[in-house]
C-alpha cells in the first residue's frame, strides 16, 4: 500500500510485492529510479495505492457536464479566504482507501453517472497525484468521464501528469491580479497560468472557476459605498477582472468561465474549526452586478 505520504522505497517495495502476486516478474522494478515509471505499471495494481478521502458526493451536479459522482481528497496548502470547505485542509486525516476500493464504489452508480462521469474534488486532489492519476486510468478502463477540479498548486510530474490525461480541468484562477491573488489565497496564480497553458498546447478542455469576492476580485460598490447603478461606470471600477476574462478567451481550450459568487456558506465551519473567518464582514455580491459579470464572460 502506498500513498502521496510514502516514501520512493515503500513504493517501490509495494508495486514489486504486488507484481509478484499476480504472478508478474519484478526484475524491472529495481530499475525504476521515479515515480513516474512505476506509474507505467501501476495502472493494474489498483489495490497498491491508496489516498484519503474527506467525503463523497453520489450525484453531484456542479463539477462538471452532467450528474458526476465527486471524491473530496483531504488536504490542501491553499488558504483562501473564501474557502467553504476549510475541514478539507489539513493533511492528516481523511478515509484511507485503495484506488480499487474507490472505483468499486463508484461503479455502483455507473448507471446515474453515465451522462456525466467522476470529478476528484477537495482540497487539492493534486497534492495526492499518485492516486488521482491512478484512479484516472482506472475509471478509464471502465469507460468513464473523469475530470479534476485544481487550484493547479501542483503542477509538475505526476501531478502534471494526472492533470493532462483527465478529460476535462476545472481549473481556479484565484484572482487575476497577482498580490491579490496573494493576499487572498497565500499564492500566485502563476501555477494555474502555466496549467493552462499545458492544457492548450495539448487541446484539452478546461472549464475555468473564478470566485467574485467584493474588494478582491469583483468592485461592486462605488466610492460613495453605493452599489454601481450603471453598467459603464461598473465596468470601469472593474477593469481588472474584465481583462481577466478577455485574456481567458483566448486560450482555445477554456470551454466555459463559471463566474461563482462568494457566498458564506461554510462560515459556520471555521467556527466549529476555532479558524478565523477573515471574510465575515464581506457581504454576498449584488446581483445586478453578478449579472454583468456573467454577461462579459459568456
Ligand atoms: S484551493 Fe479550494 S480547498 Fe484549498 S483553500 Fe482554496 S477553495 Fe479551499
Amino acid at each position: 500500500m502506498f500513498s502521496a505520504r510514502s516514501s520512493y522505497a515503500e513504493i517501490l517495495r509495494s508495486v514489486s510485492a504486488g507484481a509478484k502476486r499476480r504472478g508478474l516478474s519484478d526484475e524491472i522494478f529495481p530499475h525504476m529510479r521515479t515515480s513516474e515509471e512505476i506509474l507505467r505499471v501501476m495502472s493494474i495494481m489498483t489495490d497498491s495505492v491508496k489516498g484519503y478521502v474527506h467525503s463523497i458526493e453520489t450525484l453531484g451536479a456542479v463539477d462538471g457536464p452532467g450528474l458526476r459522482f465527486v471524491v473530496f481528497l483531504q488536504g490542501c496548502p491553499l488558504r483562501c479566504k473564501f474557502c467553504h470547505n476549510p475541514d478539507t485542509w489539513r493533511f492528516e486525516g481523511g478515509e484511507e482507501v485503495t484506488v480499487g476500493e474507490q472505483v468499486k464504489q463508484i461503479l455502483r452508480y455507473r448507471s446515474y453517472i453515465k451522462s456525466g462521469g467522476v470529478t476528484i474534488s477537495g482540497g487539492e486532489p493534486l497534492r495526492q497525484a499518485e492516486f488521482c492519476l491512478a484512479m484516472i486510468r482506472a475509471l478509464h478502463e471502465e469507460g468513464i468521464h473523469v475530470a479534476i477540479d485544481t487550484s493547479g498548486i501542483y503542477c509538475e510530474g505526476v501531478a502534471l501528469q494526472a492533470a493532462m490525461e483527465a478529460d476535462l480541468l476545472l481549473l481556479d484562477i484565484k484572482s487575476f491580479d497577482a498580490d491579490k491573488a496573494k493576499a487572498l489565497t497565500g499564492f500566485s496564480t502563476d501555477h494555474a497560468w502555466r496549467l493552462l497553458g499545458e492544457r492548450e498546447a495539448a487541446g484539452k478542455t478546461v472549464w475555468i472557476r473564478h470566485v467574485l469576492v467584493p474588494g478582491y476580485t469583483l468592485i461592486d460598490k462605488d466610492a460613495q459605498g453605493k452599489i454601481f447603478e450603471e453598467e459603464e461606470a461598473w465596468k470601469k471600477a472593474n477593469a481588472e477582472l474584465l481583462e481577466g476574462i478577455r485574456r481567458l478567451k483566448k486560450y482555445a481550450c477554456v470551454e466555459r468561465i463559471d463566474l461563482l459568487p462568494f457566498h458564506k456558506m461554510g462560515e459556520f465551519k471555521y467556527e466549529e474549526l476555532h479558524l478565523p473567518y477573515e471574510l465575515k464582514e464581506t457581504e454576498e455580491p449584488d446581483e445586478k452586478v453578478i449579472e454583468w459579470a456573467e454577461a462579459a464572460a459568456r
